[in-house]
């Protein structure tokens, strides 16, 4: 019975699993609180073995199969921070989907402005507070803790439930999901569903990514004695050109693109252009000599919605450019690609959607809101190298608080996330009646 809402079907075992998580109120928090207390901290990646065991444990309490995978090869290995992955592998599953639910545990450095321990661990008024409270830590908490709550009820799954707390996503996921998907454990063969617990709130399914072109602009100049700058051509004033055009010809024309896809927060639902830095002539010392700046790159974070192919991004990036150089005979530019990661989005009619509707309206009473991410995750490598399509994030925690000062979760939003979680499984993963 696909799509069926699991507790209208079976009523009692699904009231039974939501029991259990509520009964586990207290060691959900206490395990994400556990993992905030180690930090994880992104770059470089610290502790991340530390952190894979503390999890590697609960998931073999949980019955699952555990398996640590470290990423070899990527430059971000190395003896000092080495790159480790775990992953709990759901046993049984023969007759039924399997579904893969993923959370990265690295963190982004805390950074200042904290009234708390960001590693402390802290619990008040109702809120877990520490960096990786709502990104993500929660969220693997409530992976785990839903599946064992479905065997603490004592259902028999007719699919099964791995997890994995991974790696480096912060940095792009490539010694974390990638390296999972690249090595084939975890692909379309195994893994027919796929949630990553990411702070979306309890209401909120997110369905899909914007895309992301980063590349660098690089103007060249003639260096010269600072004191006669008409000798040479300052690269610096080229590039003001560059951000000038951006500004009065791109960004008008970006404003005025809108996504079907509903991307969160509302002007994000456009494509977006954000000079990320700019780098020319003698840079990052007090000490200066009189030159004329012979070099100038600037670094471009281009967002763009799945109406804009990024052939077409990036043919109207070059033709731009080079319209600004063919203005002035004197001026070269030129553009450097950096990173492409092309937009995502879970199929329409996804069951992995509907499973998690279903269980946001029997949990919260309310309907479920389906957005779209401004920036990527990794579902970008579930669906890309794994192809594993019907994938999404739910998960707990204010998308807001992610990377800010004072990070918290509330505990009653984990507690849901994690009942919604319970029952999106039940409901993919099928039940065997007894
Ligand atoms: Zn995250």
């Amino acid at each position: 019975m696909p799509n069926r809402p699991i507790r209208a079907s079976l009523p009692g075992r699904a009231d039974q699993v939501l029991a259990r998580v509520e009964a586990a109120r207290e060691e959900i928090v206490a395990f994400t609180a556990d993992m905030i207390r180690i930090p994880t901290v992104n770059p470089p990646g610290e502790l991340y073995r530390d952190c894979a065991e503390l999890i590697g444990r609960r998931l073999g309490e949980a019955g699952l199969d555990v398996q640590y995978v470290e990423a070899e090869g990527p430059a971000a290995h190395t003896a000092e921070y080495p790159r480790v992955n775990v992953v709990g592998r759901g046993v049984g599953g023969g007759a039924g989907k399997r579904i893969h639910l993923n959370g990265h545990f690295d963190v982004v450095p805390p950074g200042e402005g904290w009234s708390v321990d960001p590693f402390g661990g802290v619990v008040k008024d109702g809120r877990i507070y520490g960096r990786g409270a709502s990104d993500m830590k929660s969220g693997i908490a409530a992976a785990v803790f839903a599946v064992e709550s479905i065997r603490r009820a004592g259902c028999d799954l007719r699919g099964a439930v791995d997890i994995s707390g991974t790696v480096d996503e912060e940095s792009g996921g490539f010694a974390g999901v990638a390296h999972l998907c690249r090595t084939g454990l975890v692909s379309s063969r195994n893994t027919d569903y796929a949630i990553i617990p990411e702070p979306f709130g309890p209401d909120r399914v997110c369905v899909g990514h914007r895309g992301v072109y980063w590349f660098d602009v690089v103007a060249r100049g003639r260096t010269a004695h600072g004191s006669m700058p008409h000798l040479g051509r300052s690269a610096i004033d080229d590039m003001g050109a560059v951000l000038e055009a951006f500004r009065i010809r791109l960004a008008p024309r970006l404003a005025a693109r809108r996504s079907a896809l509903p991307v969160v927060p509302g002007p994000s639902r456009r494509p977006s252009l954000n000079v990320n830095a700019v780098e020319g002539g003698q840079t990052g010392g007090a000490d200066q000599s009189p030159c004329v700046a012979d070099r100038c790159t600037a670094t471009f974070d281009r967002r763009f919605i799945p109406e804009e192919s990024w052939d077409e991004v990036r043919a109207e990036i070059i033709d731009l450019v080079g319209r600004v150089e063919a203005a002035d005979p004197g001026r070269r530019l030129g553009v450097v690609d950096r990173l492409v990661v092309h937009p995502v989005q879970a199929p329409p009619g996804s069951p992995v959607v509907a499973a998690l509707s279903h269980a946001i309206r029997e949990v919260r009473g309310r309907e479920a809101t389906l957005v779209a991410s401004p920036g990527t995750y990794d579902q970008k490598h579930f669906d890309r190298i794994a192809g594993v399509e019907h994938c999404v994030a739910y998960g707990p925690g204010p998308l807001a608080e992610a990377h800010q000062p004072d990070e918290s979760c509330a505990v009653d939003d984990l507690v849901a996330c994690t009942q919604v979680l319970a029952l999106a499984v039940l409901e993919l993963a099928g039940l065997d009646a007894r």
